[in-house]
């Protein structure tokens, strides 16, 4: 019986887990991952590893796949996640519940004290399942294991650079059975120097081609148009007058155009087509017990393609979601090159930037906000106007000692055409030493809201978004910090806004200072080798840079902003300025 066949016979989807669908399973859903369940049962196969997007049942293939082992390969088994938190409710909401729907599992299990533990689970076959989490080197190097699953990788806690990554230390539990262990691995991607990419490269690179059903040409779906490619798309007409785009007409609208005849196919197509597709090898060099495997959400039965262009579309002026949409829809990693900013950019930005001076509003400002990067002694701050699209503007700068300058510099009036605006909300750095935090998160409780606290991480640990808010707890009072990549915030900046000058217009008063000038080109994006061995980049900063800080928080307070000024209005609608709830909309599918 193929792999997929016992998984339809024999799993079920229980009402709990809040899944969408309920009853029998049915791989026919997510017809894609028919190969890949049928790369596990091939006895020559030892690795599998799927890239994929957020949307695609990724966590379902995993929990399948652990169920049917139990009956079929009844060794070792173990799954890592990021930690043992996660490891937790993976079991709790994944694992038991489908357990206790699969007659087959539920015979084998032997549920007695001491031999059945929500982590350490025993089979009367011999079947064994632990679940640990990646942080702990002890777990990853104990007992030997014979069949593997590393849950979401690329989103494991940074090893430290004595130890080798914490997949290959799971992988090495592995050695033992070398003729018979399957080790399959699978993550929304992060960077190309990240674990799963690195490993989707050394194995097959296999593609899922679909056959148009106008003339029946077979290929791979595509976002983007590239040469020979097909590519999601939306008609100009789904702009308004004024430029803008009608996202609910674009979502309604889009289609796929078929690589070879141009015709347009229709998001109900989508299903037929995935159906009979087939899974193509594209790495001729790949060693042939490794298959490696990329879904993006473009193949999802869970999304449409007019839903995924209006994400796109969304996430185009909001840095940290353009990284996400790469991810989380795409499934494919960010692609990170050198950047060093030269003095002469800053310069020529100042050059097409409109004519105004520090100080002076040059536009009927959307929003105002303030930024400030605390430091030893001292603060930093920048003061930036947006409109509705994104584009902003430097209003000032500077620094300050004391919170009580803060306060007054907060409270600053800036004058467009006769009328006075004020900064709506200051964004203040938390992340510095445990001595200022606590003075941070005593001044964004004195404000009342007006200022919160924010901190810059990288993106592990289970974070999917490039942005989340937590809660805090300071002195008795509960309120919400940002935590925000800085990685994809600084590249953001310096590559996209400043080097390439994508994305919505950045710009620049004409008397900017050297002092500002110095701090925005102290920070350069070099290649290193990686513990992996591959190339990786990071940032590095040769003297102060407090105001290019202050600057990348700028554009995650737009982050936070923008989806809750409706970008999408006439201007004529937009005069009212909008009071922005700081709350992001986490999907369901985040992890944290
Ligand atoms: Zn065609």
């Amino acid at each position: 019986m193929k792999v997929w066949e016992w998984i339809d016979q024999n799993c079920e989807l229980p009402s709990e887990s809040g899944a969408k669908l309920k009853g029998k399973f049915r791989t026919g859903i997510t017809p894609y991952t028919r190969g890949i369940y049928e790369a596990y049962g091939d006895p020559a196969i030892r690795f599998i590893t799927l890239v994929k997007s957020a949307q695609v049942g990724g966590t379902t293939i995993l929990k399948n796949l652990m169920m049917w082992d139990i009956e079929n390969k009844p060794g070792p088994g173990l799954y890592v996640t990021a930690n043992e938190k996660m490891a937790k409710r993976f079991n709790d909401r994944e694992l038991e519940p489908h357990f206790q729907y699969c007659a087959v599992v539920e015979q084998l299990a032997v549920r007695k004290r001491g031999l059945w533990a929500k982590l350490e689970k025993l089979f009367k076959n011999g079947a064994t399942v632990g679940l640990i989490g990646s942080n702990s080197p002890s777990n990853l190097a104990s007992r030997p294991v014979e069949t593997l699953k590393m849950d979401e990788v690329d989103k494991w806690p940074e090893e430290s650079n004595k130890e080798a990554p914490a997949d290959q230390l799971a992988e090495a539990r592995t050695k033992t059975y070398e003729d018979t262990r399957k080790v399959f691995t699978i993550s929304t991607p992060t960077v190309e120097s990240g674990a799963i990419w690195q490993r989707y490269l050394r194995g097959s690179q296999e593609k899922f081609h679909v056959p148009c059903p106008h003339c029946d040409f077979w290929q791979e779906l595509h976002f983007k148009y590239a040469q020979g490619e097909g590519e999601l798309w939306y008609p100009e007409v789904c702009r308004r007058d004024d430029g803008t785009w009608d996202l609910d007409r674009v979502q309604r609208e889009a289609l796929y155009r078929c690589a070879k005849c141009d015709e347009p196919i229709h998001n109900d197509k989508k299903r037929a087509m995935t159906l009979v597709g087939k899974w193509v090898k594209t790495n001729p060099n790949a060693p042939s017990d490794h298959r490696s495997f990329h879904v993006s959400a473009l193949y999802s039965p869970f999304e449409t393609w007019g839903g995924i262009a209006k994400v796109y579309l969304q996430s185009e002026s909001a840095t940290g979601k353009l990284h996400d949409f790469w991810n989380n829809y795409l499934g494919l990693p960010w692609q990170r090159q050198a950047t060093i900013v030269k003095r002469s950019v800053i310069k020529e930005i100042v050059e097409i930037s409109p004519t105004y001076r520090r100080g002076e509003l040059p536009i009927q400002p959307l929003v105002i906000s303030m930024t400030v990067d605390v430091q030893q002694t001292n603060f930093w701050w920048v003061v930036r106007a947006w409109d509705k699209k994104g584009v902003s503007y430097l209003i000032d700068f500077g620094s300050a000692i004391s919170y009580e300058d803060l306060g007054e510099i907060s409270r600053r009036e800036y004058k467009f055409e006769g009328k006075k605006y004020d900064v709506l909300k200051v964004m203040i750095d938390a992340g510095y030493t445990a001595r200022r935090r606590a003075g941070v998160y005593e001044w964004c409780l004195m404000s009342g809201g007006r200022c919160f606290p924010s901190k810059g991480s990288s993106k592990k640990d289970g974070i999917l978004h490039s942005i989340r808010e937590t809660r805090v707890t300071h002195k008795g009072s509960e309120f919400l910090l940002t935590q925000y990549d800085d990685d994809v915030y600084k590249e953001e900046l310096y590559r996209r806004r400043i080097k390439e000058r994508a994305g919505p217009g950045w710009y620049l008063p004409v008397n900017i200072t050297n002092e500002y000038i110095d701090q925005l080109t102290a920070e350069r994006l070099v290649e290193r080798t990686s513990p992996r061995g591959g190339i990786e980049f990071v940032w590095e900063s040769s003297r102060d840079n407090h105001l290019g800080d202050c600057e990348k928080m700028q554009l995650v307070f737009w982050d936070l902003v923008a989806p809750h000024v409706r970008l999408e209005e006439p201007e004529d609608e937009q005069d009212e300025r909008v009071e922005p709830s700081l709350k992001v909309d986490i999907p369901p599918s985040e992890w944290s």
